[in-house]
């Protein structure tokens, strides 16, 4: 029985995976821990269930969307037995030891189990760009993967259950990150009456180009060579320095900046000097380097 399925938690996302499921013709129910939020759902014919007994109990398969891990546990503590021998596919953001311990609450209490991570808006799911990780019990994950791809890419990382949030993350902070050092450089010519959307019109194909490296990049890391005849860390270090006074001279925030001309100058200080500057991505993996 692939029809029917009971989804927990309605923020956006909830509500919007609910739709989805709705749509192609499954029997939804659905629960809130504050009633009232399932105005739009009830109309596309999805029961919202008055108690979270009831909504378990509507569904061979329950998908929680709740907020995070700690509202996993207060909700399905209370109704652990009536989850028993019910899958469970929990679409929570935690964090991997956090999807490790509710897959061993879970395996405990005779709960298939598998997590996953969404790397979409809600506005994205079901769309073509809308992707979700999973990892946990394998079974689940074929057993119910027509369903997962409604939603979206439906991407099976292995029964590790803390890997599709460790992937989520990783590829999470690389976004951050490159966004945060997107906002460094509009400060930087901000200064200068610079718009931020015309700083953009040539940050993204710079961004988009640079990136094209990526895999070159990855090479090195894996393979811990780091020897090159282009850009060494000497001269990364050159520029570097100049990048630094140049936030300092417009006033803007060097911190993150700091961050990595600080790699830099250790690992030149350290003897490298004449390798590749992705050399520094040893001090993420061993801050000690
Ligand atoms: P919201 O903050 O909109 O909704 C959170 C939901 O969790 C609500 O239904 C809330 O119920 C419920 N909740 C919170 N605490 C408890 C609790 N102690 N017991 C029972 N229910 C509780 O979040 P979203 O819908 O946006 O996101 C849901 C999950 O999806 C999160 O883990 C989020 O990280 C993840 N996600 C969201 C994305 C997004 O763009 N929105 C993208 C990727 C992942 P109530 O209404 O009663 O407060």
């Amino acid at each position: 029985d692939t029809a029917r399925v009971t989804v927990l938690g309605l923020g956006l996302m909830g509500q919007a995976l609910s739709s989805t499921l709705a749509e192609s013709g499954h029997t939804v129910t659905v629960w809130n821990r504050t009633p009232g939020k399932a105005a739009g759902l009830t109309e596309q014919g999805i029961t919202e269930a008055a108690t979270l007994g009831e909504a378990i109990a509507a569904s061979p398969l329950v998908v929680a969307v709740l907020l995070d891990h700690d509202s996993v546990h207060d909700a399905l503590d209370p109704y652990v037995e009536a989850l028993s021998g019910r899958t469970l596919i929990n679409l929570t953001s935690t964090s991997p030891n956090q999807a490790r311990e509710l897959a061993r609450w879970a395996a405990a209490n005779d709960i298939p189990y598998l997590d996953g991570g969404i790397m979409a808006s809600p506005d994205m799911i079901g769309g073509p760009d809308s992707s979700i990780l999973y990892s946990g019990a394998e079974s689940v994950y074929a057993k119910h993967r027509p369903l997962l791809e409604l939603w979206g890419e439906a991407a099976y990382f292995g029964e590790d259950p803390g890997l599709a949030s460790l992937w989520d993350f990783a590829l999470l902070s690389t976004m951050y990150l490159t966004f945060a050092a997107f906002y460094h450089g509009a400060a930087l010519v901000s200064g200068a009456g610079v718009p931020a959307a015309e700083f953009a019109t040539r940050a993204l194909p710079w961004l988009t180009g640079s990136a094209a490296t990526i895999p070159l990049q990855a090479a090195g890391m894996d393979s811990g060579d780091y020897t090159t005849d282009v850009q060494h860390l000497h001269f990364t270090k050159a520029a570097a320095d100049a990048i630094h006074q140049t936030a300092v001279e417009q006033g803007v925030n060097p911190a993150m900046f700091e961050h990595f001309k600080n790699l830099v100058d250790r690992h030149v200080a350290n003897g490298h000097g004449a390798e590749s500057f992705v050399r520094i991505f040893e001090s993420f993996k061993n801050p000690a380097q």
